[in-house]
């Protein structure tokens, strides 16, 4: 690994500033040449073969859904098996490959995602209605993840610290665990889709990915990344169909050695359940690598500064319409600023403008599909009989899934508004009597991924450290935009396994560590 030595550290992918003026034609341009290519029709890959199943997968711009971004062919459950067969039979290939090789292609693969940064923007804004801002974070994130994985690999790759007994030459290696299933959502399709991939790839494993429905198109051009930069065709077969009909069969096969899944509650403890089976063949424990839902909170205590508490629970509750899993979903307000607060927020969240996100000036854009859109519109219903709508409850009528920013004020605890992860633009907003009660609140949810606490108190700071129990917490700023390296991703309870994206624990997750000993004397 002596030509790595030169690899400058770490550091987050700086973001494009689209108010300068060259920046913004260049992404006006990108979005030209991506729409161009709507409609165009992709096959998927196993290996180096190319299938057109004939069994049609559409997606839609959700700004505009008479608009099809892209066609693809559904997998079958026999192709499914024909993937996992392919990634078993090129892992000892893939795993011999010394670790510095496959640094040098991810390291590559991340020049060619910078290169290509505002085509993946485009394609982001139109297949997933990002903001321009929030497709850049993703495309970003994306980069970060290649760069910081790779850097973690050459660490891991290198000699680990063991006590050497006299008589003896002790060692400890890191090698891969075998063929991985990588299930990402649609809501980072970039960021996530990558994160999980190259992770499984870089520390040796071959993968299967099965990419969200919504999001099928911007998985087919990071695979074009890939085979770019040199990844082989067997190192990861990209395999687009419908979760519910594939997934079984992925998660099942006895070749499956781990899962790495991000995604819904539901969906994530079904996968748990069905990989701690085992089948017939099958020669060890599977493991499962699961980030899944949120109902975050952001307390604003007595003592704080309102007008940046309000500014975070907007940016928090509504940036990408909500649909983060790090989303602030639930405001605790201490009673003695509870009324101020609601009165600033409301104004804030009417200023916040709706529209097709090809258009900059739109903070808020679309919802990612017509079935989301209607189970979003339910949860306002039922959060008009649970407490007071104080800004938005409206969706727009078009050709675009938009739901107005919604505020709901007076909720109780126990509401299912406040309980149950909506994912979209929806907060609700309650009052606790002091910030130990505000905690309490905090803590009574099922889920426990991100949280915020504004406050000038240090001691409430201090207890909000102890007791606040959340994977990521912040303090006086928004509870989204975990940064690569800065902020490890993950939740506890429901929200998943605490993986620690971005972290340096996260590749032990693809790797298993084997314990080598030398009688010398
Ligand atoms: P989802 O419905 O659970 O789908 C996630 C992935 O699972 C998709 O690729 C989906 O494929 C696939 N899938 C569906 N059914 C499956 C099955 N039976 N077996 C195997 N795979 C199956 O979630 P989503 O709507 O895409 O994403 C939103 C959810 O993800 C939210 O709950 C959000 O909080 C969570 N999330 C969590 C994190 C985190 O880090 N904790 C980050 C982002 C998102 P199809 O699209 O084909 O159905």
């Amino acid at each position: 690994m002596k030509d790595m030595d030169n690899l400058p550290g770490f550091r987050n992918e700086p973001y494009t500033d689209f108010p300068v003026p060259a920046n913004r034609q260049a992404m006006e341009q990108a979005l030209r040449q991506v729409h161009a290519q709507f409609g165009r029709e992709y096959q998927l890959r196993i290996g180096s073969e190319w299938i057109a199943t004939g069994d049609r997968l559409e997606s839609l711009n959700p700004s505009n859904s008479r608009e099809v971004v892209g066609v693809h062919h559904k997998a079958t459950a026999d192709l499914a098996r024909r993937a996992i067969d392919c990634a078993h039979a090129y892992f000892p290939t893939w795993s011999r490959m010394p670790a510095a090789e496959r640094v040098r292609l991810l390291l590559d693969a991340a020049r060619i995602l910078r290169r290509r940064k505002m085509e993946f923007d485009a394609w982001l804004v139109y297949e997933a209605g990002k903001s321009w801002v929030e497709a850049e974070a993703d495309v970003s994130e994306a980069v970060d993840f290649c760069e910081y994985y790779a850097r973690e690999m050459l660490r891991l790759a290198g000699p680990q610290e063991v006590v050497q007994l006299a008589g003896e030459e002790d060692e400890m290696v890191y090698i891969p665990l075998g063929v991985g299933v990588v299930i990402p959502p649609w809501n980072f399709p970039l960021a996530i889709l990558v994160g999980m991939t190259v992770a499984s790839l870089v520390t040796g494993n071959t993968v299967v990915l099965k990419p969200s429905s919504e999001t099928p198109t911007i998985a087919a051009k990071f695979a074009e990344v890939l085979l770019e930069a040199g990844f082989p065709e067997q190192s990861f077969t990209l395999l687009t169909g419908s979760g519910s009909a594939v997934g079984d069969v992925l998660v099942q096969h006895p070749k499956t050695r781990f899962i790495s899944f991000t995604g819904s509650r539901d969906v994530g403890l079904r996968i748990n359940e069905l990989a701690a089976r085992p089948q017939p063949g099958q020669l060890w424990i599977k493991r499962v690598i699961a980030e899944m839902g949120g109902k975050d909170a952001i307390v604003v205590d007595a003592d704080s500064d309102l007008d940046k508490a309000v500014e975070g629970v907007a940016v928090s509750a509504f940036g990408y319409q909500g649909q983060k899993c790090s989303a602030c979903s639930r405001a605790i307000v201490d009673v003695k600023v509870y009324r101020p607060f609601l009165e600033k927020l409301a104004a804030r969240v009417k200023s916040i403008r709706v529209g097709p996100v090809d258009d900059p000036d739109n903070y808020m854009g679309p919802v990612i599909s017509a079935a989301a859109r209607k189970t979003i519109l339910e949860y306002i219903e039922t959060g008009k009989q649970e407490g007071r709508v104080i800004a938005g409850g409206e969706a727009p009528q078009g050709d675009g899934y938009f739901i107005t920013p919604t505020v709901i004020a007076d909720v109780d605890s126990k509401a299912r508004v406040f309980q149950e992860e909506i994912f979209g633009p929806v907060l609700a907003v309650t009052q606790a009597h002091d910030f130990d009660h505000a905690l309490q609140l905090a803590n009574d949810s099922q889920y426990g991924l991100t949280g915020a606490v504004y406050t000038n108190n240090p001691e409430h700071l201090q207890k909000a450290k102890e007791q606040f129990h959340v994977g990521n917490l912040y303090f006086n700023r928004k509870c989204t935009g975990a940064m690569v390296g800065a902020h490890p991703f993950g939740g506890f309870n429901m929200s998943g396994t605490d993986s620690k994206a971005g972290g340096p624990d996260y590749l032990l997750l693809f790797l298993q560590a084997k314990s080598i000993a030398r009688k010398v004397s």
